[in-house]
């Protein structure tokens, strides 16, 4: 049963590529990101005073900027991005645990769908 249902996701989530959105997106809502890809509100904790020139959330401590952890690559991933679709590496939000892993979210998606059929 388990597999099936997996399978399933897969099929999913090759169709997204031809077309819309990430399925996997996350559970709680990511924060709009503002100059170079900084976070206007903490990821972590959703404090929302974030000064220009904080690095790190006062609150939390929480890395602000949504990057791609390979320091020769200057792309800019979108807040939801857990790996850097330029060269593959972590994106900072999925290092530092903002993001769950899409196994894990996949697990919920099928739990949830499972739920309403
Ligand atoms: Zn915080
Ligand atoms: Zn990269």
């Amino acid at each position: 049963m388990e597999k099936l249902r997996h399978g399933s996701v897969r099929n999913n989530n090759i169709q997204k590529e031809a077309s819309i959105d990430l399925i996997y997106t996350n559970l709680w809502p990511l924060p709009p990101l503002g100059f170079r890809n900084k976070a206007l509100i903490c990821p972590r904790c959703g404090n929302g005073a974030i000064g220009s020139y904080d690095h790190h959330c006062s609150e939390c401590g929480a890395y602000l900027y949504q990057e791609c952890t390979d320091p020769s690559c200057d792309y800019s991933p979108d807040s939801n991005a857990r790996y850097c679709s330029r060269c593959g590496q972590v994106t900072t939000f999925f290092r530092d645990k903002y993001l769950m892993s899409w196994e894990e979210e996949a697990e919920l998606y099928i739990a949830d769908h499972s739920k309403s059929m």
